[in-house]
């Protein structure tokens, strides 16, 4: 998804650029009652809007106007409200295969993209002004020629390996329970965030009275809460979640996702970009991951097009080092609130549930320390690139 972003963002400035994915589109799943959601922040919807691509997202998204975090069991809670922000909405939950579709169609209509799939990058050398790219494909290889090479290969990312690019790891031992369920009262465009015993579980706002959740359970445990029959899951899901919106009734299948931290040290190499998981993958705890992918994007487009105006190479290490210092602030503060609010949450020391409350009581009551939590929520805090600001490159 953060790759066919950039391609959208990049196409129109007079660049050829070839996009290598593995994965055909059309067996990516279909769409239907199980459709895994994404959370975009405003800031998100600001680049699709900026792109010209959210009119198409927008029929199958579903704003957020509140979002309401609370801990099992202990008094205190921190409500965010799109009043304060003076904004349509905090975010909008979007199915991700609307948005895979949504960009899939928007490149096959760039008449300067190359698309090589079902391919993938099997290797690449360094020559004095560019970069080889060797690509496996099934009816034999192909070799492209590049000034610069973005690796939007995911959290395993060959490419940031072969540059010899280090990360951090850290295996959360969680695993995220992903489903949908339909409660009996309306979500009224609320998304939830409480912290249990068990671990955090987010129920978002979702399209025919739908919810999805994101329930997050230690590793170990994650193989019999899969293992459930509807009716007890649905009955174990109720007694971390509450009453709030009434009888939880129907749910989905369910995915697991085993959740990590990975950030890498440098965001970029030799003539080479990194974006989204392939720099950092998060803790889905608080939404962020592919929000902090599309800021990538709208920060190295403005990067390379301003690059390009100037005559300047694109991906010369000058360029590059522009993207790495504008997207540092950002990688640090979204990783620190995302790993902190995971750990947080998921440690049971004695006294941390009330003073888990306590700090909510008061976040609550802070007007501007819930502003900062709910601009950096939505993807408005820091010096914001063109793309998220409405404007075009
Ligand atoms: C349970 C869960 C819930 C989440 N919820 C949210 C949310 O609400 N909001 C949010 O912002 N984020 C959320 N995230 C995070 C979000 O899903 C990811 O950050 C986002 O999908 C990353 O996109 P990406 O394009 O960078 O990487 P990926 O989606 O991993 O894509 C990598 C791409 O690279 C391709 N590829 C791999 N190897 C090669 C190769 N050698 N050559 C060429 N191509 C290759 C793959 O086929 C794939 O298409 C969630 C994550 C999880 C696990």
């Amino acid at each position: 998804m953060v790759g066919s972003c950039l391609a959208c963002a990049l196409s129109g400035q007079g660049l050829r650029i070839a996009q290598v994915e593995p994965v055909r589109q059309e067996i990516r799943g279909e769409p239907g009652y199980d459709d895994r959601a994404i959370a975009l922040a405003y800031g998100t919807r600001r680049i699709f809007s900026s792109l010209k691509l959210w009119h198409d997202m927008e029929a199958g998204a579903t704003p957020i106007h509140q979002i309401h975090v609370s801990d099992r069991g202990h008094f205190g809670a921190v409500r965010m409200d799109r009043t304060e922000e003076g904004l349509p909405a905090i975010g909008y939950v979007v199915p991700a295969h609307v948005i895979g579709q949504v960009l899939a169609d928007a490149v096959s209509r760039l008449g300067d993209v190359d698309m090589y799939c079902p391919a993938s990058v099997a290797a690449t050398s360094q020559a004095a002004d560019r970069v080889q790219v060797e690509l496996a494909r099934q009816e034999g290889t192909a070799s492209v020629s590049a000034q610069l090479v973005v690796a939007a290969d995911g959290a395993d990312s060959v490419l940031r390996e072969q540059a010899g690019i280090d990360s951090v790891h850290t295996d959360y031992g969680q695993t995220a329970i992903v489903t949908n369920i339909t409660p009996q009262l309306p979500h009224r465009n609320i998304a939830y965030e409480r912290f249990t015993d068990s671990g955090p579980l987010a129920v978002l706002p979702m399209s025919a009275g739908r919810c999805a959740v994101v329930w997050t359970v230690a590793s170990g445990q994650a193989d019999a809460v899969m293992a459930l029959g509807d009716a007890a899951f649905l009955e174990q899901l109720q007694a971390r979640f509450g009453q709030r919106l009434g009888r939880l009734q129907r749910a989905g299948r369910r995915q697991a996702w085993p959740l990590r931290l990975l950030s890498a040290r440098r965001s970029a190499g030799r003539r080479l970009a990194l974006v989204g998981n392939a720099v950092h993958t998060l803790h889905p705890i608080a939404g962020q991951g592919f929000n902090l992918g599309a800021r990538d994007v709208a920060v190295l487009a403005e990067v390379v097009v301003d690059a390009l105006r100037a005559s300047q190479d694109p991906g010369s290490s000058r360029v590059l080092a522009r993207y790495t210092d504008w997207r540092r602030r950002d990688h640090e503060n979204v990783t620190l609130f995302t790993d902190g609010l995971a750990r947080l949450f998921t440690l049971s020391a004695p006294g941390l549930g009330v003073a888990r409350g306590a700090g909510m009581v008061a976040l609550d009551l802070v007007p501007p320390a819930k502003r900062l939590l709910t601009r950096l929520t939505m993807g408005r805090s820091g010096r914001m690139p063109r793309l998220s600001r409405g404007l075009p490159l």
